[in-house]
């Protein structure tokens, strides 16, 4: 089934005080609509690898002032935007005359530990139910309140908090607005005019204390104190590092760094090519999924791997972390050697890692020193090579 989703990014958000729309402040590194949108990409992902149903369009809703910002964020995602309205309301309503999917989820764009579950539950919901309202049960009492007064205490399981992702198939969801349009009510969510109009939305109790919406100053500031650990659950990104050593003395005139073969008057003595730098790498690649070191998959005892093309080694490896649903984002290698100089290299190594792991090559960096002459590498006895690797779950 084709799956539209619309994210709702035309408030000017008010509430947070921060002189401007709180989706686009400075927030954990990027901003918070960008990590609602890392969200969806996450449900794309997520379904692709299912099969099943697909993510077909994705509607991000702006205000005037900010569509020029807001596009640029939605570029590498294909996303599409849309002028939103004077109210919640409007925008949707304007979106959803882009939309053409089957069903439609509507998502404000201040949430974004929305997480892919979540988003899943709600297409299940509506499939089953006809629509899906993201709810949790309240902990706190509420009370309607009269002149000051408490006029009436619901029940405290019959109240629920709302929140979004919702979801609606589109004919209905549309017919809903298109007679909302007129009738001068306020409609502070999808489900209240799906509610008023088509029938009564069915809650989806998927909803969690941390799907919260950024609303407040506080929200931002809360969120930035622990949100490092959140996103980082949510995205999933990892960390390793590897650390290779060979040295110097193999009768050759070129070592081989990063795939590049660099003339020097002497070859690195090894069981493979004696890539010491792809050898940090996919040491740290391995390692940041959890796997073992480069030893374990090829072993130096085994014939197969004698003079072995590291490049062809390093596909196996990005090869076996993509089984984990894991890719290479970004890769920091620095190597150590007192010849050959490797300045005039740097550029073709950063390309090569490129090609070989997908990482984009802005997010790749290659540095090279000598050691000032201390120690096996200051001493022209070898070459060290490091390398930081970050992986991101991508489904
Ligand atoms: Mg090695």
């Amino acid at each position: 089934m084709k799956i539209s989703v619309i994210v709702c990014a035309a408030g000017r958000g008010e509430r947070a005080e921060m002189g401007r729309n709180k989706l686009l402040v400075p927030f954990n590194g990027a901003n918070a609509l960008y990590y609602t949108l890392e969200g969806v990409r996450r449900l794309s992902a997520s379904l692709k690898q299912k099969g099943a149903d697909e993510v077909s369009e994705v509607i991000v809703t702006s205000s005037p002032e900010d569509l020029q910002e807001i596009d640029a964020l939605c570029l590498p995602y294909g996303y599409k935007t849309v002028t939103g309205g004077a109210t919640r309301s409007a925008s949707v309503a304007n979106a959803l005359k882009e939309v053409q999917g089957e069903i439609v989820l509507i998502q404000d764009g201040a949430r974004p530990y929305t997480t892919t579950e979540q988003y899943l539950s709600c297409i299940d919901c509506v499939k089953q139910y006809g629509s899906a309202v993201t709810a949790m049960p309240a902990t706190d009492t509420t009370v309607i309140e009269k002149d000051g007064y408490v006029n009436n205490i619901p029940a405290r399981n019959a109240v629920y908090r709302v929140q979004t992702p919702q979801g609606f198939y589109t004919r209905e969801i549309k017919r809903a607005y298109a007679l909302a349009a007129n009738d001068g009510g306020t409609y502070t969510d999808d489900g209240a005019v799906y509610s008023r109009y088509i029938s009564p939305a069915r809650i989806c109790p998927c909803g969690t204390e941390s799907n919260k919406k950024l609303t407040y100053k506080e929200d931002f500031t809360d969120a930035a104190n622990d949100c490092a650990i959140r996103i980082n659950e949510a995205a999933a990104h990892r960390c390793g590092y590897g650390v290779d050593v060979h040295a110097f003395g193999k009768k050759q005139d070129f070592v081989t760094l990063c795939g590049v073969r660099i003339p020097c008057d002497t070859g690195l003595i090894a069981h493979s090519d004696g890539d010491v730098a792809l050898h940090a790498v996919m040491d740290a690649i391995l390692s940041a999924a959890g796997l073992k070191d480069i030893g374990h998959y090829f072993p130096d005892s085994d014939p197969a791997f004698k003079g072995a093309d590291s490049a062809k080694l390093l596909a196996t490896v990005i090869d076996t972390v993509q089984k984990k649903g894991l890719k290479v984002n970004g890769l920091s290698v620095a190597i150590q050697a007192e010849k050959p100089r490797l300045a005039a290299h740097i550029d073709k190594m950063v390309e090569n890692l490129s090609k070989l792991t997908g990482a984009p090559k802005d997010s790749i960096s290659v540095t090279a020193g000598t050691c000032e002459g201390l120690g096996f590498v200051g001493e022209g006895r070898g070459i060290c090579a490091y390398c930081t690797a970050v992986l991101t779950q991508i489904r």
